[in-house]
């Protein structure tokens, strides 16, 4: 067994022996580890449904069908990159829904920042290094009647070059730990681990003010021009200034008013 686990680990693959091993000291409901799969979301989701405990975790080494919003395509090619989705199952989360995408970006941030990167968040769902995308959120949620039984949490992370996806099937651009580290960067495991630690910390302070604090100080293009795009409606130019305390962003408009941008299938660009 040892001598499995030390090959995997010259060789820098995943497997779940070693992945329990290192996050054993997470209070982990329950982890599924595949070495390939369609997308670490539907199987969380699937597996909610059926009564995974609270912070149950799917990791896969790849995704054949990952998923962004509004089924846009997540690539995690085989041995490049981190994909897991986390199952939420707690009512001290109701009152805070709309914050944890912002539990999540932090999670991730702060890994990137243990690693001596600059990361930024792209609100409302995506991590920047060097203003290029380096990781995604997608948050989804299981329905019991009216009620929110569970929710899905999904985490992509580019760490070697190989996750980067071509730039034609791409609208943004996008690149890895590795690239902006410019050396080999800590194992997938690890960097997984940085993450969930991250996760545990913020999400206990999910009605706090230090949550939209710290996640205010890391947005992308604070203080610069951007335009948000909503489906179906004219894109809004503006200042950005910051978030509401639901987490929704603040913008000044071209006449200096106030908009308030909720979350929703909207996409954030530089206009520069
Ligand atoms: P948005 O860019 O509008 O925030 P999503 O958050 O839904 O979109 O993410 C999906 C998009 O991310 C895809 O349409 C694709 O352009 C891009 N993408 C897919 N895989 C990766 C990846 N591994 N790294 C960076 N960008 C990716």
């Amino acid at each position: 067994m040892r001598d499995f686990v030390g090959t995997c680990q010259v060789l820098n693959l995943m497997n779940e022996i070693s992945l329990k091993r290192t996050l054993s000291k997470i209070n982990l409901g329950g982890l599924r580890y595949f070495d390939s799969i369609g997308s670490t979301n539907d199987n969380a989701l699937a597996w909610a449904a059926e009564g995974a405990r609270d912070l149950s975790i799917v990791i896969a080494d790849e995704q054949t069908q990952g998923r962004g919003r509004l089924n846009r395509k997540w690539f995690t090619p085989k041995g490049s990159g981190l994909a897991f989705s986390l199952i939420l199952r707690s009512s001290a989360l109701s009152p805070h829904l709309s914050r944890i995408v912002g539990v999540a970006a932090l999670s991730i941030t702060e890994s990137f920042s243990g690693l001596g990167l600059d990361p930024r968040i792209k609100w409302p769902n995506d991590i920047l290094l060097n203003d290029k995308k380096t990781a995604g959120i997608l948050v989804e949620t299981v329905w019991s009647g009216d009620d929110i039984d569970s929710l899905v949490i999904g985490m992509g992370i580019n760490v070697y070059k190989a996750s980067v996806p071509p730039a034609e099937l791409i609208q943004f651009p996008a690149t890895s730990i590795e690239d902006v580290l410019e050396k080999k960067p800590p194992s997938r495991e690890k960097i997984l681990l940085n993450v969930l630690n991250a996760f545990v910390y913020w999400r206990e302070r999910i009605g706090t003010d230090e949550l939209i604090n710290a996640w205010e100080r890391i947005l992308a293009f604070r203080g610069e021009q951007v335009q948000v795009h909503t489906a179906g409606e004219i894109p809004i130019t503006g200042e950005l200034l910051g978030l509401e305390s639901d987490g929704s962003l603040r913008l000044s408009d071209v006449h200096d008013k106030s908009v308030i941008i909720r979350f929703g299938d909207v996409s954030l660009r530089p206009t520069a």
